[in-house]
């Protein structure tokens, strides 16, 4: 088997174990954990040993880790690989039940910018955390996550929605939305029925449930597809891919004994604005990166030295072409799925990207024998943006957006190319070596 395709594999794996940002977080935390990184909690004041490995989780869905360099931090800096841990989905109103027509429904709430008709005739369930109170009184917190379809969101037939392949399915989000769970019994009538289910998956007192956050995820799990299985499909490609391409990349032991400072940051709250205590507009990753230099003995000014001295790769996925939708691309700016990891451009700084550094990664790309694409978006249509312009401007570090091309992003389904991901954890593991 190809190196490539077991890399994909090891990604399918852990996006199916990861229906939820708190999940991913959960995943990588052990993958770290592995390769010897110890946890530093924000409430303790930190020591570090020489060419340690740590990490720092905030409100449990997003992780910062870091290697400490053998060099000075204020002549190397800190080489940063930037990615999210969030993906668009539907999460559940807190008073969620909606009994109605012999039915119990649950009521949701979209969270970012999900593609509303490919949540229609999934196997869908629930993933999330509960906080609880414990007999001793003191108040704990456990993910929870339901293997088996609980949810479904039925199409209209075609019969009573006869221009729906003309149209488009079309859902409106206050009445159309609502997930069916069950029949609804009177015993079910009071608002408990979805604390018992919780209670029951975490072997926990209904009473003792305070409060939750719950998302939506698709059961099906991760595939290859193609006449050579050369691509592949799951959920949450959209940014699962890019966090395991940036962990894969750096823990190897011949990466992890470094020169340069590591750093890997991995948000939640990309999806909606990053404007979070723990999304990349908050203090997170400044706070990490500036108790890093303090804890090392770096006053303020080698601090500044550092940051100007710093790069970060900013890791998100891309817009593959779709050949069957030629106007919704810039024409000369087509990028291909298994044709290497996509440069993305933005005059107006949507995206981070400058001649500089761009010139840096194509470097790290040659350097490495990996092709690369460059992405600008159609002039007449609104650019998305990342966490690279954001992260980039709050710490002065030259930046570069990168991303892997994929098709459907923000689809529940989405598919991108099995070399890419390879090409990616390559040269993103060259911008750590290098000198
Ligand atoms: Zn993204």
């Amino acid at each position: 088997m190809s190196t490539a395709r077991q890399q994909v594999e090891a990604l399918l794996d852990f996006i199916d174990k990861s229906p939820s940002a708190f999940h991913a977080v959960k995943n990588i935390k052990k993958k770290l954990i592995l390769f010897g990184f110890k946890e530093l909690k924000e409430t303790d004041k930190w020591c570090f040993k020489p060419a340690g490995r740590y990490f720092v989780v905030r409100d449990d869905s997003s992780i910062i880790f870091f290697v400490l360099g053998s060099k000075p931090l204020a002549e190397t800096g800190y080489r940063i690989l930037g990615a999210h841990t969030d993906s668009p989905s539907l999460k559940i109103k807190p008073n969620a039940l909606i009994h109605s027509d012999g039915l119990l429904r649950l009521g949701v709430e979209i969270y970012g910018g999900p593609i509303l008709a490919t949540f229609t005739d999934r196997d869908l369930s629930l993933a999330g955390r509960v906080s609880y109170k414990k007999v001793d009184g003191s108040i704990t917190s456990q993910l929870v996550k339901f293997d088996q379809a609980l949810l479904r969101l039925p199409n209209l037939a075609i019969h009573m929605n006869r221009m729906v392949n003309e149209e488009g399915l079309k859902l409106d989000k206050q009445n159309e939305l609502a997930l069916i769970l069950s029949e609804s019994v009177a015993e079910q009538l009071s608002s408990k029925s979805l604390d018992k289910l919780l209670a029951t998956a975490l072997h926990i007192e209904v009473d003792s449930i305070l409060a939750w956050e719950l998302n939506v995820y698709d059961t099906q799990k991760g595939s290859f597809w193609g006449d050579r299985q050369q691509f592949y499909a799951d959920s949450q490609l959209d940014n699962l891919a890019s966090c395991h391409a940036g962990l894969q990349a750096m823990l190897n032991e011949a990466t992890l004994v470094a020169d340069n400072t590591l750093v890997g940051a991995f948000f939640d709250h990309e999806e909606i604005g990053s404007e979070s205590t723990k999304g990349a507009n908050g203090c997170f990753l400044p706070d990490v990166l500036q108790r890093i230099a303090f804890a090392l003995e770096v006053d303020k000014e080698d601090y500044r030295r550092a940051l100007a001295q710093s790069f970060m790769i900013s890791a998100d996925m891309a817009h593959a072409y779709q050949p069957n939708f030629p106007l919704a691309y810039e024409p000369e700016h087509k990028v291909t799925v298994n044709k290497g990891p996509v440069i993305k451009v933005n005059a107006n700084h949507r995206y981070s990207t400058e001649s500089i550094s761009a010139a840096k990664f194509i470097h790290w790309c040659e350097e490495s024998e990996v092709p690369y694409q460059t992405y600008s978006h159609r002039t007449d249509i609104p650019c998305g943006s990342t966490i690279g312009p954001i992260s980039s401007a709050k710490l002065g570090i030259r930046s570069i957006d990168v991303g892997n091309p994929m098709w459907a992003m923000h689809s529940i389904r989405e598919s991108a190319g099995v070399e890419d991901h390879h090409y990616m954890i390559k040269v993103i593991n060259t911008f750590f070596s290098a000198e």
